[in-house]
């Protein structure tokens, strides 16, 4: 068996190396963060630029200056005043000090500006997991939140990262920096106060090293959500399946219920509850910017089929000429606006103008509750009771003294 796990090492971590971003191991490398997407031009001022890229080889900015970086024809274009730099390739290298873009001052990191198209870039940062978090956590959770709380969330955070590392190992970025992933915000950290800050570094410390894995020994893909309204859910029976983005196609099958966690805790969140009125109007209106094709007035929306946890998986919107549209309640939730239909976890109740949606919890469910974390905290828990509750099929670990990854694969036999 250990022989097995040793292949598969192998197999997995032997690959690394070939990478054109090489990582050296999936537990401590930095993560690659984009921060800006498609853009054409910014605007760059700090301390010491240095710029790298094919045919412009360290070029150093000495003191403070301010450049304009571009992209033209698949030619990187830096100017500052009159004069101008050119590189080529696919991305360029900026480090400096103090560096500022879109108005704002920027993390410490190395940024890497990768090509789009022979036009646009994305800005990429390569951050350490400690300035990394440090913009995650007070994005994700209030930082007033108690300790046990936030230390559950930084696990959470960095161990959804590194997971997501592994399966973008190909791609020029780990995590987005918005809710695709999960919200990585510089200036929510440079804008906490002194004694926030101090609490964020006592969190960070506590949790230093700490990282869920999972059954194979890779890091576990921790999601979390705001508010479970009492339940949990499985990403499996949230998001759409492979060759069916909008769950257009009906399905039958057998939903996993391995793994659903019953939360009494978030139900003490006093917005645990929620009821939004949408009119048919509305309804139409949001359905149609997606589905072009769908005519006729709006009349009902059914719930098809419900997952053990009693969430809506998929629903159907009818209109009076007959015609129907399936979908996931996912999609339609985001149609409607996700601060509105703030989970699936409803029930209907039709009115002659419209319907209303009846629910509890806020976000998709799946994995860490938050409200739940932060009650679980204000009874006593520590942070390693949450992520138990929360993550029954992940283990925790201290990636320090599990350095090398072998012996994390061989540790979870
Ligand atoms: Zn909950």
């Amino acid at each position: 068996m250990r022989l097995i796990y040793i292949f598969a090492f192998v197999l997995l971590y032997g690959s690394f190396g070939q990478s054109k971003n090489l990582r050296k191991s999936p537990l401590t490398a930095p993560i690659r963060v984009r921060l800006l997407r498609a853009r054409r031009a910014i605007e760059m001022d700090g301390f010491d630029l240095r710029f790298d890229g094919d045919s412009l080889s360290s070029s150093v900015l000495p003191i403070h200056s301010t450049v304009e970086i571009s992209r033209l024809r698949s030619e990187w274009l830096i100017r500052k005043n009159h004069r101008v730099w050119r590189a080529h390739g696919q991305s360029l290298v900026v480090s400096g000090e103090m560096l500022e873009f879109e108005k704002n001052l920027q993390p410490p990191a190395t940024y890497v500006l990768e090509a789009r198209s022979n036009a646009s870039f994305d800005v990429v940062a390569d951050l350490r997991r400690k300035v990394y978090l440090e913009g995650v956590l007070p994005s994700e959770m209030p930082i007033t939140w108690p300790v046990a709380a936030l230390e559950a969330q930084a696990v959470a955070s960095i161990s959804y990262a590194r997971a997501q590392a592994l399966r973008h190992e190909q791609s020029g970025f780990d995590v987005d920096s918005s809710i695709n992933s999960q919200v990585f915000n510089w200036s929510s950290y440079t804008r906490a106060l002194t004694r926030e800050r101090r609490k964020l570094a006592h969190v960070l410390a506590i949790t230093r090293g700490q990282i869920l894995i999972n059954k194979r020994g890779q890091p576990y893909l921790a999601y979390f959500d705001s508010d479970c309204g009492g339940v949990t859910e499985l990403a499996q029976n949230v998001w759409a399946r492979p060759g069916d983005p909008t769950g257009s196609k009906k399905i039958v099958h057998h939903f996993s219920k391995k793994g659903i966690v019953y939360d009494q805790y978030c139900l003490l969140n006093p917005h645990n509850r929620w009821h939004y009125f949408v009119t048919w109007r509305q309804i139409q209106r949001a359905v149609r910017g997606e589905f072009h094709n769908f005519r006729g007035e709006v009349r009902n929306v059914k719930v098809v089929s419900r997952s053990p946890s009693g969430r809506a998986y998929q629903v159907e919107v009818v209109a009076v000429n007959g015609r129907q549209l399936l979908m996931l309640s996912q999609i339609f939730r985001q149609l409607i606006g996700y601060g509105r239909i703030r989970s699936t976890l409803f029930k209907i109740k039709h009115f002659r103008n419209g319907l209303e949606f009846d629910g509890r919890g806020f976000g998709h469910g799946v994995g860490m509750c938050q409200h739940g974390a932060r009650f679980m905290a204000l009874n006593g828990a520590t942070y390693q009771q949450i992520l138990s509750r929360y993550y029954p099929e992940a283990r925790l670990i201290n990636s320090r003294v599990h350095s090398a990854p072998i012996s994390v694969i061989a540790s979870s036999e």
